[in-house]
Order: structure tokens, then C-alpha cells, then sequence
């Protein structure tokens, strides 16, 4: 992956796509939207009341790379900023493919990934959490949102605490509670969490930020091992070039050429 520095193009005759669905993409739509810049924010349509954005908002899948593809050139899109969550690989698979072919600039915003810490064991996939769980009966924080959740029926006899934004319908887990809940949590929030309903292992995806990172400092601080899920690789082709990528707002701001200046 490649980093960027500031005000590396032009504002002239812009128009953003920003690829949303993160804390991120909202802070991001906040700063563009008192820039006065030219932006679509883009939701997949996952949840039952996503956010309201300060940008004209569109809502579902593009179709695929050429559905992306076509709506980037109908749209008159110049440049996309690819803010979806680090596990959206399929999203930013696509972002890549239709740039490169549309020509439109494309930049990552990626979250720093969590480093190791205390109890924490570092798994490849779906798969190999569930494998890393224990066969003896566990009390399990399955803080995966609520896709995959049926890998883990491979192991029936936890119980599993899910924690999820709208309230599921059936579930593919046979002993399982759900917590209605919407982040960025809090460290003593996952504290009460963790021990009112009993936990000894968590499982979690390597997502990054400071809003998600509660619940790991509250296993650490209880002794807790969590099976630590490792981000896809977003490489869908050996000889693919490395996406741009920013870690910040400003750092977005800068590549848009809007200056990095956060007090406006
Ligand atoms: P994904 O597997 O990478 O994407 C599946 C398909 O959903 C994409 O091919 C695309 O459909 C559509 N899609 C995804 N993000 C979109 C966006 N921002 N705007 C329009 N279409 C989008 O994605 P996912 O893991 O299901 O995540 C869906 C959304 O939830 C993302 O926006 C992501 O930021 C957010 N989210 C995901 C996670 C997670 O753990 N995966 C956690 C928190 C938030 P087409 O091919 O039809 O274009």
C-alpha cells in the first residue's frame, strides 16, 4: 500500500464518491460537506436506519464493478474515497477494478490495525475462529456484526453474545442473546458488558479504531483471550497496483487538494 501527501491533485471540476458505512466515512462527509464540495456518500443499505449524512446520500449495491463502473461515468465521479469498513473487501475489491478501469482516482481510508496485546490470538479467517474456540461449553462474545454468524453453529455448545445495530430475525446459533447497540462504546460499558453476562472468550475482527477497540481493552483488563480475526487482503490479483491510502480526514482533505486545516 502506498501513503499519500497533501495536495498531491486538483479541486478543479471535482466530484467525490465516498463508499461509507464507518465513523470514518460520517467524519469525512461532515468536513466535505463544510468544504462545499461536490459529494455523493454511499451506503450498501445494511442497516434499517443508517445514519443521516450532510451529503446527498445514496443507498445500495452498484452491481458489481461494471455497475460501478457505469454509475462512476454517468455520475461524472473524478475521485473515490473508499471508507467502508476494513472486512467490506468485496466493496473495495470492486472500488479498485472500476477506477482503474474508469479512470477515477481511488483512496483508501484505512484505520490503523490493532498490533498484538495480552490474550490476544491472531486467526486468518471465519474458519479458523471457529476453530480456535474451544470444544468444552465457553461463554462467547461473538463481536462479528451479524454477518458469518452461522460459521459458528460448527461449535453448538457455547453460548454466544451477539452484539448487533438492528434486532435480528431468526438466528443460525442455537443458544445465543443479542444486544441492540450502535457504537463508538466505551471501555467501562464493555467492562459491565463482559461480566453481566459471564464471558470467557471473545471473537472479534481486527477492525481498528478507537470506537471498537473498548471491548479488547476490556478482555485485556479481565483476563480474557480474544481470537482476533486478520483483515482480508484487498490484492484480488498478484499484479494488482496498491490502492492509495490516508488514515485521516485531513490526510483525505489534503489528497482532494481542500488544504488539511480541521478548523473550518
Ligand atoms: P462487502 O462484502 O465488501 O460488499 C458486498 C456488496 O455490498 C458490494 O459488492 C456492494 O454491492 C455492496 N456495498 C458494500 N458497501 C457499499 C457501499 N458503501 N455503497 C454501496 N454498496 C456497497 O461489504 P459488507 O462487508 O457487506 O459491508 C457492507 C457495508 O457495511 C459497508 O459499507 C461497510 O462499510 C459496512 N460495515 C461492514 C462491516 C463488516 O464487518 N463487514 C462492519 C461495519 C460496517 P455491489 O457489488 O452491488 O456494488
Amino acid at each position: 500500500m502506498e501513503t499519500v501527501g497533501a495536495g498531491m491533485l486538483e479541486s478543479d471540476m471535482q466530484r467525490v464518491l465516498l463508499l461509507g458505512g464507518t465513523t470514518e466515512a460520517s467524519a469525512l462527509a461532515r468536513a466535505l460537506a463544510v468544504r462545499g464540495v461536490d459529494a455523493v456518500f454511499s451506503y450498501a443499505g445494511r442497516t434499517d436506519a443508517p445514519r443521516p449524512q450532510h451529503l446527498p446520500t445514496r443507498v445500495g449495491g452498484f452491481g458489481g464493478i461494471e455497475g460501478l463502473h457505469a454509475w462512476l461515468i454517468a455520475e461524472c465521479i473524478t475521485h473515490v474515497v473508499d471508507a467502508t469498513h476494513p472486512f467490506a473487501a468485496q466493496m473495495s475489491r470492486n472500488a479498485i477494478a472500476a477506477c482503474a478501469a474508469a479512470n477515477v482516482a481511488l483512496l483508501g481510508f484505512e484505520r490503523p490495525a490493532w498490533g498484538g496485546f495480552a490474550g490476544c490470538h491472531l486467526v486468518a479467517d471465519i474458519a479458523a475462529a471457529v476453530a480456535a474456540l474451544p470444544e468444552a461449553p465457553a461463554r462467547v462474545f461473538l463481536a462479528i456484526g451479524k454477518q458469518n454468524l452461522a460459521a459458528f453453529a460448527a461449535k453448538p455448545r457455547h453460548h454466544y453474545l451477539l452484539r448487533l445495530v438492528d434486532a435480528p430475525g431468526v438466528l443460525p446459533l442455537p443458544d445465543a442473546t443479542a444486544v441492540i447497540a450502535r457504537g463508538p462504546f466505551t471501555l467501562q460499558g464493555d467492562l459491565d458488558l463482559l461480566r453481566a453476562h459471564h464471558i470467557t472468550h471473545i471473537v472479534a475482527k481486527n477492525a481498528g479504531d478507537s470506537g471498537a477497540r473498548a471491548k479488547i481493552d476490556a478482555a485485556e483488563a479481565l483476563g480474557l483471550p480474544v481470537i482476533l480475526i486478520a483483515r482480508p487482503d484487498l490484492c484480488a490479483q498478484p499484479d494488482q497496483p496498491a490502492r492509495q491510502v490516508a488514515g485521516s480526514v485531513s490526510e483525505v482533505l489534503g489528497w482532494l487538494g481542500h488544504g488539511t486545516d480541521l478548523g473550518v
